[in-house]
């Protein structure tokens, strides 16, 4: 039962030939493999012993379709795997190899349990299937109490029988064992050994890399590597016949593997993410002050950003919302001898009222006079409106009334005047009935307006308002007007507006004798501001979640090349590049989302607090608009900035990761 029998080519089930592997070591080229011919039949226990460097692992991992051959070729039950891409390989090692580590390669971060039930989430396993199954093989392996311990809570012995429970969770066909005891004493390393013969003669096809001959006596064959080449190839006396193929041990059959839903697996994932996240505690907090920071400045800035229009559609919302053109007497604009002529009739307002395009109108007479009151008198403006004045300018009537037609048809001596004249001349009294003079005129007090924002006066003089009738007959003798106000429907334009005016009362005085003012250019610079104000406060806004972002791709970065044996391990159970990729991109977005939760929640605080501080007016309401903003934004940062990191994850070779400390 000696000599090199090595099974016929059709009946192998891993078959090298003319295996080369080369490295590229600086400018040096390694050859750790230099021309193999190896196969193993199925349900062979091969020990592949040699010195520390005679290219044991490099054969495992061409073995376990971890590392590809520089030259020749390897086939899998028949299969060429140069004709393999990535996905096929994956699930290669998913389905059909475990790995065994010579220092088990658990995750630190999970339990014995899930660090079992690892290749067959990449399997697409059904959970309570697969939880069923992890807990029956580790309570075959005598772990069952242990399977919520971290393994740092496990003494070695039982790390590397978790890692034999991960490398049998999927059937685990073919077993590779890479100095499996090489880092137990030799109780541990002897029951390690037991195993594994024990699972040979299960059925499980088994390669042992070993440097030690105790080990590789429990082989029925022994492969000897030396230098990148097989030196030796023989049979031991523990070779049996064929052994039974697999039956009675329910937990070693590979079970069916039920597809989840995508919704399950994203959950899966997620899960996955999240336990890597609390695996660094402060680091994870700290990239998400980051965001958190960047995500108020979001919301906080739209809110600030709303809160000031509101405060300018407020102070000068007619301004914004409507279209508004004064008429002036006058040749050209700002004629500084307007005021000489004495065209412009209230008639001529009739006739705009009737315009289409005008919506409404109203319209003025000026005069200065002696305001007196008792013994106070002061210099003021007598205003002589037209009917709808007050509504038109939005003046606010705080007391009494405004005009009546009767008062326009009557010429009535009445007026309403403004709050300081109250002020001034009856201080906290009431002014209503009392009697007042203009000039001589005696008037009856009936109402008081309020100042209106950006009404002012020449002069800061005190106003009174009377109707235009009442002034025209009976304190000035005009017959005509200073100021029409008209503002236009929406759809027409202020330059539209101005032209048909201007032609309308051309016609009407034969002549051009009168400007108008039209307030676009003020809509338009009104505008223009409250836009630049807004792209301020929103480059603010992105340049802090920028660099939020940055931290998440700096926190990234760092651990994905903190995470490199994490990385291989996951790979070599089998997962997929697209795996590995979604684990971090994920990572990042779940931090960001985070970071959005608190972040809203911070900004709720400080909107109170801002309240508070800012002057009244300036209420800072978070809208749903901020918080949905806030949550895009940090969604997009985690994907924008956690996908270049994500990336270089999925590309990290396997064995190089596996290697790293
Ligand atoms: P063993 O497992 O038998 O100790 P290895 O397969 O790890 O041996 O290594 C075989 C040879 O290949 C060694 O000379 C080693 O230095 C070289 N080698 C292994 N991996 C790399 C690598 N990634 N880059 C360069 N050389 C490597
Ligand atoms: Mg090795």
């Amino acid at each position: 039962m000696s000599g090199a029998a090595t099974p016929s080519t059709n009946d192998a089930l891993l078959e090298l030939r003319g295996a080369v592997r080369r490295y590229a070591s600086g400018d040096q080229q390694v050859v750790a493999l230099r021309g193999i011919d190896f196969s193993v039949g199925r349900g062979e226990m091969v020990a592949l012993i040699g010195a520390s460097g005679s290219g044991k692992s490099t054969l495992m991992n061409i073995l376990g379709c971890l590392d590809r051959l520089s030259e020749g070729s390897y086939r899998v039950a028949g299969q060429d795997t140069s004709e393999l891409g990535p996905e096929q390989l994956a699930e290669l090692r998913r389905a059909h190899f475990g790995f065994i580590f010579q220092r088990y390669n658990l995750l630190s971060q999970l339990s014995a349990q899930a660090n079992v039930e690892m290749p067959a989430v990449y399997a697409n396993l059904d959970a309570q299937e697969r939880h069923a199954r992890a807990r029956a093989l580790l309570e075959r392996l005598g772990l069952g109490g242990r399977a919520t311990h971290l393994p740092r809570e496990l003494s070695g012995g039982q790390q590397q029988r978790v890692s034999i429970a991960r490398a049998l969770i999927n059937g685990g066909e073919v077993i590779l064992a890479d100095e499996p005891t090489g880092a137990l004493d030799s109780a541990n390393g002897r029951e390690v050994l037991e195993l594994l013969m024990e699972l040979n003669r299960q059925g499980h096809t088994i390669i042992v890399a070993t440097h030690d001959f105790h080990v590789a006596g429990c082989a029925q064959r022994i492969v000897e590597v030396a230098d990148g080449v097989i030196v030796s190839d023989r049979r031991t006396d523990r070779a049996a016949p064929r052994p039974i193929p697999h039956d009675s041990e329910p937990t070693l059959v590979p079970a069916p593997i039920f597809s989840r839903s995508p919704w399950e697996r994203f959950f899966e994932v997620t899960k996955m993410a999240w336990t890597a996240l609390l695996a660094h505690r402060l680091r994870s907090g700290l990239t998400l002050l980051g965001v958190v920071i960047g995500i108020v400045s979001v919301t906080m800035m739209v809110a600030v950003g709303e809160s000031a229009s509101r405060v300018l559609e407020d102070k000068f919302g007619s301004v914004l919302k409507l279209k508004e053109l004064i008429i002036y007497p006058g040749h050209v604009a700002g004629d500084p001898f307007g005021p000489r002529i004495r065209t412009l009739k209230p008639s001529d307002v009739q006739a705009l009222r009737r315009e289409p395009y005008v919506l409404s109108a109203t319209f003025q007479t000026y005069t200065t006079a002696l305001l007196r009151y008792r013994s106070f008198n002061r210099d003021g403006s007598a205003v002589g409106v037209g009917p709808g004045y007050f509504d038109f300018q939005g003046f606010h009537i705080k007391l009494g009334s405004g005009f009546t037609q009767e008062d326009f048809d009557r010429q009535a001596p009445v007026t309403v005047i403004d709050d300081r004249t109250h002020k001034q001349f009856f201080g906290d009294g009431n002014p209503l009935n009392k009697v007042i003079y203009i000039g001589s005129l005696p008037c009856v007090v009936v109402g008081v307006v309020a100042q209106k924002p950006g009404w002012a006066e020449p002069g800061n003089r005190l106003s009174v308002f009377l109707p235009y009738t009442t002034s025209n007959a009976r304190l000035t003798g005009r017959n005509y007007l200073d100021m029409v106000w008209v503002r236009l429907q929406q759809n027409t334009t202020g330059e539209e507006g101005v032209e048909r005016i201007s032609n309308l009362l051309a016609e009407r005085h034969r002549a051009k004798d009168v400007w108008v003012d039209n307030n676009d250019a003020s809509i338009r610079a009104m505008e223009s501001f409250s836009w630049s104000l807004r792209m301020l406060l929103a480059a603010i806004a992105a340049i802090s979640l920028i660099v939020g972002g940055i931290g998440v791709m700096n926190i990234m970065l760092v651990s994905v090349s903190e995470r490199a044996r994490e990385i291989g391990v996951r790979v070599a159970v089998g997962a997929r590049q697209a795996d590995i990729r979604r684990q971090f991109l994920i990572e990042a977005v779940v931090l960001c989302l985070m970071g959005a939760v608190l972040g809203v929640l911070l900004s709720f605080i400080l909107s109170y607090a801002a309240t508070y501080a800012l002057p009244p007016g300036w209420d800072i309401r978070l809208s749903a608009t901020a918080i949905l903003a806030a949550t895009l934004c940090a969604a997009l940062t985690g994907l924008v900035f956690g996908y270049f990191p994500a990336r270089n994850a999925a590309a990290l070779d396997p064995v190089d990761a596996l290697s790293r400390d």
